[in-house]
């Protein structure tokens, strides 16, 4: 493992503006994750044409910041691989970012970090000695007290047994769809408590 390699990252993402980034391992590889945090002015409107607009401009700026993020990492002799933030098959962002130690999994299937769950991910996936320093975390105790989530979803979507991809999928794609807001839900977002928490 390179401690050099680590920082000059480190420092490298930092110039990046990103609001999280952390280094975790998915199935032996290690993964660079960072993170943008969405506006609560906006979040707090959601469902909204504005949240909707918020996540295809977030995943955009988050797809450019991890390709720059790969192009370090290659240019340093390794192989890497940039995920879409908008990637929703085969990969999870939250689960890269949870094995960073940015945040753990809350009953609703998001990433709920020191922002809540409101931030948007991209990961790269890579080759090179990064440093982990984290582990994952397993669900807070706070959530298990809430439950919030579960009574705020307009699918019922969120249970005591998790996260239901395919009915958020079914609200967001279908019934959203008719009122024109495609794919921006967002309730269980804003109605997390974890995110004034501070
Ligand atoms: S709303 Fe409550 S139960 Fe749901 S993820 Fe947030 S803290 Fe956990
Ligand atoms: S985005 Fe909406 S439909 Fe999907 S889980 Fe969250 S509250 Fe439920």
């Amino acid at each position: 493992m390179s401690r050099s390699l680590t920082d000059d990252l480190k420092r490298y993402v930092e110039r990046l503006n990103c609001d999280l980034l952390g280094i975790g391992r998915v199935n032996g590889s290690a993964v660079v994750v960072c993170g943008l945090r969405i506006s609560d002015s906006v979040i707090d409107d959601a469902p909204s044409d504005e949240y909707y607009n918020l996540v295809i401009t977030s995943s955009r700026m988050l797809d450019e910041i991890a390709d720059r993020i790969e192009k370090f990492i290659v240019k340093r002799g390794y192989s890497a691989r940039a995920m879409p933030a908008s990637l929703e098959e085969g990969f999870s962002h939250r689960v890269a970012a949870a094995s960073a130690g940015l945040g753990f999994i809350g009953r609703s299937g998001l990433l709920i970090t020191e922002f809540g769950p409101r931030v948007r991910l991209a990961s790269v996936l890579t080759d090179a000695p990064l440093i982990c320093e984290s582990s994952e975390r397993s669900i807070h105790r706070d959530c298990l007290e809430c439950g919030l989530c579960i009574e705020s979803c307009p699918a019922g979507a969120i249970s005591e047994k998790g996260f239901d991809r395919a009915a958020c999928e079914f609200y967001n794609n279908v019934v959203l769809a008719e009122g024109k807001r495609y794919g921006a839900c967002g309730i269980c977002v804003k109605v997390c408590p974890a995110a004034h928490r501070g």
